[in-house]
C-alpha cells in the first residue's frame, strides 16, 4: 500500500507534520512517533462540537445508507482542509458545507471537493477542501457527508441462522479500536471526543439500540432517535438492531436480548447490577452516564464484552458461566470511570483504560465478594499473564505498557494480557506506595473528577499522583531503584512486582496441592480422592485445569486416571470449564474423550470457544478430526470465523508466527480478514476474554 507522509504525534499531544523534526516538549525525537490516524494531521485544527448520524438500515442488501453532519469550529488560522479517517469499504457520495451568514445575511451552502486516499491496511484518508473565503477561525460551520457502508470491519450483519432465535437477522457494530472509520467518517482517535445524536430508520419489527444516554421511538415512522449528551471518542459509538426485547433489572438498568434468552439473562443478573454500581460509586464517585443497560449478542460477537457507554455489549455464550459473567459485567461497569470517562489519548497507552479498569473491577469485587474471591480471580489471570510471557519471551516489545507501534500496525492487535494485568500490577504498586487502599480510592476518585470526559497520557496520571501525595514526590518514589516509573512504563518483561495475594490462599491452596499430587509419578489415587472438586468454585476449577494444561502432555496413565476421576463431572459444568478439559484431552491426544470434543464444537459457535480448540487440534495429530467437524458445523459459523478456521486448517504453518511478529511487523502476505481479531495463538485468544 502506498505510504503517505504520516503525521507524528508527540507525548505532549502536539502534532507535527514534518517527520524528523522534534517538538517543543524538550523530550526529544524518541517521543515523536508516526501515528496511523489520518486525521491526526489536523484534529487539533478544529473543535468538533457534535455530530449527527442519519441512517437507514437495509438488511436485504446488508448496507447502511445515510449522512453525517459534523459541527466544527476552526481553532487555528489558515485551515484549508479537513482530513477524516475513513475506510475503503465506505462509499462517500458527496460532501457539502453550511456556513452561517454574517450579521443577518443568509447561511451559505457550498459543495465541497473531496478525495479518498489510501493510508493503511485498515483505513483511508478522506481529504475535504475547505474554501478559504468562508472558513474563519472560531466561526462554526457544518459539513455534511453522504455515504453508504459496505462490507467493513465495524459492521457485523448476521443472517437469521446466526442469531440465538434463528428467526430474524441482526446487525451490530464494534468500533474498538479503529474500526468505526468503516461505519462513518470520523476523527478515529481516542484523543478527540464529542457528543453525538442519531436518527435510525429500520424495517418493521426491528429494535435499534445505541450507546446513547437518551432514546425515543416513533412507531408510526419506524424511526429511532438517539442522543449521547456526554462527549465520547468515535470508537465508543455503537449500534445494534434486531429482534430485541427488554426487562428492567434495576432503577437505571435493563437487560436487552433476543426473546429466547431474555428470561435466562434476567435471572442471572437481576438485582446484582444496581448493587455493583452502588459499590463502584462509593469507591470512585458518581456514575455519570445515566443509564447502565446490557445487551446480549449472539455467539458471533467477536469478543466477550465491550464497554459501550450506557449500553454494554456482551456475548450470550457467557451466560452459562456465572462467575465469568459477573467478572465481565463488573469490568465493563468499571470502564464507566476508567476508559469511557477518562480515556487513553493514544492506543499505545491502552493500559490507562484496561489496567485501571481491571484494578477498579477488583476493588469492586473485593467490596462485594471479599478479598479471597478477588485474589483467586487475580491468581488465575496472573497465571495466564505468565503463560503468555513464556510464549513470547522476556524481551518482547508487546510486554511494554507504553507500546510503540511501527507504521502500519493495527492498534487492535495490541489487545494482550500485559495491557490488562501488567497495567493492573502497576496501579496496584501505586496503591501500595500510598500505603492505604482507601486513600488510594480517594486519589482515583479525584483523578476521575479532574480528567472527566477528557483523554490523558500516562504522564497526566503520574503527575497527578505525585501532586496528590506530595510526600511521595519528596521521597522520589518515581525513581526508586528497580521500580522506577519509567521502567514500569517502558521496560519489557513481567511486572516489576505483583500484589500480595495471600488472602486467597484458602481457595488457591487446595488447587495447588491437588496439582502437585497429579504431578507426582505415579499419582496416588487415594490421596487424590481426598479432594472433592465438585464443591469448588468455577475459578478454582479453571485454575486447576489451566495448571494441568501447562503440564501437558501428561503421562498416558495419568491422563486415563484424570479422565476416570473428572470427565463425567466436568462434562456437566459450564463452557469455561469444559473448554479447558477438552484442551487437555486434545493436547494429550486422548482418543476416548474425542466424542466430547465433537459435541462441544457442535454446540458452541463463538470464537472464544472454537478457535482455541481448533488451534490445539490442528497443532497435534487430530487435524483430520478438526476438518471433519468443521465441515459438519460450518453452516452455523459466522463467515469471519469460518475464514479464520479455514486458514488455521489449510495454512496452519502461516499461523505459527509469534505474536511479536504479527504485532510489530507488516501483516503477512495473506492477511486474515480485516474484521478478524488477530489469531495469535490459544493463549492470546482465550485468556484475553476479560473483554475489551
Ligand atoms: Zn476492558
Amino acid at each position: 500500500m502506498a505510504e503517505l507522509q504520516r503525521p507524528t504525534l508527540c507525548c505532549c499531544r502536539k502534532v507535527l507534520t514534518v517527520p524528523g523534526k522534534s517538538c517543543e516538549s524538550g523530550r526529544g525525537l524518541a517521543h515523536c512517533r508516526p501515528v496511523d490516524v489520518a486525521s491526526a494531521s489536523n484534529f487539533h485544527s478544529f473543535k468538533l462540537r457534535h455530530f449527527h448520524l442519519d441512517l437507514h438500515l437495509n438488511f436485504a442488501v446488508k448496507r447502511i445508507t445515510g449522512w453525517q453532519v459534523l459541527e466544527l469550529t476552526p481553532v487555528q488560522p489558515g485551515v484549508q482542509s479537513l482530513i477524516l479517517d475513513t475506510h475503503p469499504s465506505l462509499l462517500i457520495h458527496s460532501v457539502d458545507c453550511k456556513v452561517p451568514g454574517a450579521s443577518g445575511t443568509p447561511d451559505v451552502f457550498i459543495s465541497l471537493t473531496h478525495r479518498v486516499e489510501p493510508f493503511t491496511d485498515y483505513g483511508s484518508s478522506l481529504n475535504i477542501s475547505l474554501p478559504a473565503a468562508v472558513i474563519r477561525p472560531h466561526r462554526a460551520f457544518r459539513v455534511t457527508i453522504r455515504f453508504t457502508t459496505t462490507d467493513g470491519p465495524a459492521i457485523w450483519w448476521l443472517d437469521a441462522e446466526l442469531t440465538c432465535g434463528q428467526t430474524r437477522p441482526l446487525v451490530f457494530t464494534q468500533g474498538h479500536s479503529v474500526c468505526n472509520r468503516s461505519f462513518f467518517p470520523c476523527f478515529d482517535t481516542p484523543a478527540v471526543k464529542s457528543t453525538y445524536s442519531a436518527t435510525v430508520r429500520v424495517p418493521e419489527g426491528v429494535t435499534v439500540l445505541m450507546s446513547a444516554s437518551r432514546s425515543a421511538y416513533s412507531k408510526q415512522d419506524r424511526v429511532f432517535q438517539f442522543s449521547m449528551e456526554y462527549p465520547v471518542p468515535a470508537y465508543l459509538v455503537a449500534l445494534v438492531a434486531g429482534d430485541l426485547q427488554h426487562a428492567d433489572i434495576g432503577p437505571r438498568s435493563r437487560v436487552w436480548a433476543e426473546p429466547c434468552i431474555l428470561t435466562c439473562a434476567v435471572s442471572k443478573l437481576g438485582g446484582s447490577v444496581e448493587r455493583w454500581l452502588n459499590v463502584a460509586e462509593g469507591l470512585f464517585g458518581p456514575y455519570v452516564w445515566g443509564r447502565y443497560d446490557i445487551v446480549f449478542l449472539p455467539p458471533s460477537f467477536p469478543i466477550v464484552a465491550m464497554e459501550n457507554p450506557c449500553l454494554t455489549f456482551i456475548i450470550s455464550s457467557i451466560l452459562e458461566s456465572q462467575e465469568f459473567l459477573l467478572i465481565d459485567v463488573i469490568h465493563e461497569i468499571a470502564h464507566g470511570w476508567f476508559g469511557n470517562s477518562v480515556t487513553n489519548a493514544t492506543w499505545e497507552e491502552m493500559w490507562l483504560s484496561e489496567g485501571l479498569a481491571t484494578y477498579a473491577q477488583r476493588r469492586i469485587t473485593t467490596e462485594a465478594y471479599g478479598e479471597a474471591f478477588t485474589c483467586l480471580e487475580t491468581v488465575f489471570r496472573l497465571d495466564a499473564l505468565h503463560r503468555q510471557m513464556r510464549l513470547l519471551g522476556d524481551n518482547n516489545p508487546v510486554s511494554k505498557l507504553q507500546a510503540k507501534f511501527e507504521p502500519g500496525v493495527n492498534p487492535s492487535s495490541l489487545m494482550n494480557l500485559f495491557t490488562y494485568e501488567k497495567g493492573f500490577c502497576f496501579v496496584s504498586y501505586l496503591s501500595q506506595l500510598c500505603g492505604d487502599i482507601k486513600r488510594f480510592d480517594t486519589f482515583l476518585k479525584a483523578y476521575v473528577e479532574k480528567f472527566r470526559f477528557s483523554s490523558v497520557v500516562a504522564q497526566d496520571l503520574l503527575d497527578f499522583f505525585l501532586g496528590f501525595f506530595p510526600e511521595m514526590k519528596e521521597s522520589c518514589v518515581a525513581q526508586r531503584e528497580g521500580l522506577e516509573f519509567e521502567r514500569w512504563l517502558n521496560g519489557c518483561g513481567p511486572p516489576l512486582c505483583e500484589p500480595d495475594l495471600s488472602a486467597g490462599r484458602a481457595l488457591t491452596g487446595p488447587v495447588q496441592h491437588l496439582c502437585d499430587l497429579w504431578g507426582s509419578d505415579p499419582p496416588d489415587p487415594q490421596k487424590i480422592a481426598t479432594y472433592d472438586i465438585s464443591s469448588w468454585s468455577t475459578f478454582q476449577i479453571v485454575l486447576f485445569l489451566d495448571r494441568l494444561l501447562d503440564r501437558s502432555p501428561l503421562p498416558q496413565e495419568g491422563m486415563s486416571l484424570l479422565s476416570s476421576c473428572y470427565s463425567a463431572l466436568l462434562d456437566g459444568m459450564n463452557a469455561e470449564v469444559q473448554i479447558r478439559w477438552l484442551q487437555i484431552v486434545v493436547r494429550n491426544s486422548f482418543y476416548p474423550e474425542l466424542p466430547r470434543v465433537r459435541s462441544f464444537l457442535h454446540k458452541h459457535t463463538s470464537r472464544m470457544y472454537t478457535v482455541p480448540l481448533y488451534e490445539d487440534l490442528c497443532c497435534g495429530v487430530m487435524k483430520c478430526f478438526a476438518v471433519e467437524v468443521f465441515y459438519q458445523t460450518q453452516g452455523r459459523l459466522h463467515p469471519n470465523l469460518r475464514r479464520t478456521l479455514q486458514q488455521m486448517m489449510f495454512q496452519s504453518s502461516a499461523l505459527n508466527t509469534s505474536t511479536a511478529q504479527s504485532l510489530f511487523s507488516s501483516p503477512p502476505s495473506v492477511p486474515s480478514s480485516p474484521t478478524d481479531p488477530p489469531a495469535n495463538g490459544t493463549i492470546a485468544l482465550r485468556d484475553v476474554n476479560v473483554s475489551a
